[in-house]
């Protein structure tokens, strides 16, 4: 079983991938947690990656298919699939990801995307800084990363809706019954 969480920062994404990779046997493939290691780590990679990602604008798309294929190959026997949290994250990663996994005959079961007000949103990710002090939770940096999800992102909602594999949640409910929400989705599979 191959999952996509959709939604945008701040909607929950990483909460829920933890619970769901967890029950559903899943391996967690975070494309932003990725690139973080390899900030931390300061590998070449993390090195290109830094400023781009400190400003909210998206990493480039042959970063992104390098660390999701080694990724890939490094996990895939390993689980009963992978559960993608922040990729694809545009049209052109969305067939990137086709591609990849057209290769190893496997394809996308559901999409879920995460529904959250965008005014709610702001307030999230402020706490979040507090928890956890991430360098891009900051109110400037926040609108280019919002501006990024509404232009290329958000597309991706109409364009997996056609495929019939949307399914769509309210992620303003408590963790506990988002969780729930996905886990129903999740058994119907
Ligand atoms: P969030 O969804 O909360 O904004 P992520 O942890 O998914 O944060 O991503 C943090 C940053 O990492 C993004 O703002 C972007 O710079 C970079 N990034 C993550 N995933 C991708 C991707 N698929 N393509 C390009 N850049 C990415």
């Amino acid at each position: 079983m191959n999952l996509i969480l959709l939604g945008p920062p701040g909607a929950g994404k990483g909460t829920q991938a933890k619970s769901l990779c967890d029950k559903f046997n899943l391996c967690h493939l975070s494309t932003g947690d990725i690139l973080r290691n390899e900030v931390t780590e300061q590998t070449d990679l993390g090195k290109q990656a830094k400023s781009i990602m400190d400003k909210g604008e998206l990493v480039s798309n042959n970063i992104i298919l390098e660390i999701i294929k080694k990724f890939i190959n490094e996990n895939l026997s390993k689980y009963q699939g992978f559960l993608f949290d922040g990729f694809p994250r545009s049209a052109e990663q969305a067939d990137m990801l086709d591609a990849i996994l057209n290769d190893i005959n496997v394809s996308i079961n559901k999409v879920i995307l995460l529904d959250v007000d965008q005014s709610i949103l702001l307030n999230r990710i402020i706490k979040r800084k507090k928890e956890e002090g991430r360098k891009d939770d900051n109110e400037d940096v926040l609108k280019s990363r919002l501006d990024v999800y509404f232009t290329q992102t958000q597309p991706l909602i109409d364009y997996y809706s056609k495929l019939k594999l949307l399914e769509k949640v309210d992620g303003t409910k408590e963790i506990i019954q988002v969780n729930q929400d996905i886990n129903m989705i999740m058994e119907a599979i």
